[in-house]
């Protein structure tokens, strides 16, 4: 079965440059290799979900520059719906400026221009979009409002609501009440939590606590190291990442997100999905850039298929 997910969010033009160091307030320095990228979580993970078999909408707004065409454009041959995105004639596509060091470190700063103005309004025209999905796929680079609106509409049609609490902020309960599997980051999940985590006791604590402000099930990505995963019924389950040599993590959770929504459109178990998410992840570390790197379905398959699953679950690293 395809998976049908909508995504509501952001999209992102990436300037990119490498430089030797990361530069210190007033300083300049020489880098090299500037790339403009596509980017912004949202496009990101509607690429990622489509590259791995979904069968995508997008719903956001670029500005009508030309970094708008090269976005649209990049998301078109990827196979997504931009239908629901809007061209917004008063204000500029998003931009991220990223400088990436050699050590794979990076700053980032965002404009988020037209990301900024998408309404509820633009929510409310891809209604028949979203609840006809299998998967709502949201996160935090649009208005809370908007996010909170297409994640009603998600519920009220029994659609499955995946959030990506990304960039971190505090979340209100009328929201995350509403989300069947919340997907934050070790970051994310300390500032969602405000517990400090530095051991394994401290995941179950946080756990716990996030799944008793209503989200379903929680996964927690921990780069490296793979997923944590939680329901209400379950204990904190760890499922291994896969061992690669990362090249550039940009887009590695956008990855994750695409191959967890599109194996839980596709009916799999919350453990099938984080490792989807996991091999998807793991892939797109190993390559530079953000859409650059989002990997293939045959790809992500071929991974997992090149390990015994008995050493992909549990599998301590
Ligand atoms: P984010 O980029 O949002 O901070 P993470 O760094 O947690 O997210 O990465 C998301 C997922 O990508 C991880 O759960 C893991 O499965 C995969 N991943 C990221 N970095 C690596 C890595 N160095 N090696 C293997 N898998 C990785």
């Amino acid at each position: 079965m395809t998976a049908r997910i909508t995504i509501v969010g952001s999209l992102n033009m990436d300037l990119v440059i490498r430089s030797p160091h990361i530069p210190q307030p007033g300083e300049t320095i020489i880098g090299s290799d500037f790339q403009t990228i596509p980017g912004g979580k949202g496009a990101n993970q509607a690429v990622a979900a489509a590259r791995l078999g979904g069968q995508v909408n997008m719903v956001g707004r670029v500005g009508e520059d030309t970094f708008a065409d090269a976005l649209l454009d990049n998301l078109k041959s990827s196979g997504v719906d931009t239908g629901f995105v809007r061209r917004d004639s008063n204000s500029p596509t998003g931009v991220a400026l990223i400088v990436v060091d050699d050590a794979g470190e990076n700053v980032i700063v965002v404009a988020s221009g037209a990301n900024m103005q998408v309404t509820e309004t633009d929510v409310a025209a891809a209604e028949q979009a979203i609840s006809s999905s299998d998967v709502l796929l949201l996160q935090l680079e649009v208005p809370l409002r908007v996010v909170t609106r297409a994640a009603q509409i998600a519920r009220a049609n029994g659609v499955s609501v995946i959030l990506n609490p990304a960039p971190a902020r505090k979340l209100p309960s009328e929201l995350l009440q509403l989300v069947d599997v919340l997907v934050p980051n070790e970051s994310e999940t300390e500032l969602l939590t405000g517990i400090e985590i530095s051991s394994q006791a401290e995941y179950a604590n946080a756990a716990r606590l996030l799944l008793r402000t209503g989200v379903n099930s929680l996964v927690i990505t921990l780069g490296r190291r793979g997923s944590l995963l939680a329901s209400s019924s379950n204990d904190l389950e760890s499922i291994a990442a896969f061992k690669i040599k990362p090249v550039d993590t940009t887009a590695a959770g956008d990855a994750f997100l695409g191959g967890l929504a599109v194996t839980i459109g596709e009916g799999g178990s919350l453990q099938e999905a984080v490792r989807m998410g996991n091999a998807a992840g793991a892939l797109a570390a190993m390559r530079f850039g953000a859409q650059t790197s989002l990997p293939s379905r045959s790809e992500v398959l071929q991974l997992i298929d090149g390990e015994k699953p008995e050493s992909i679950i549990g599998r301590d690293t």
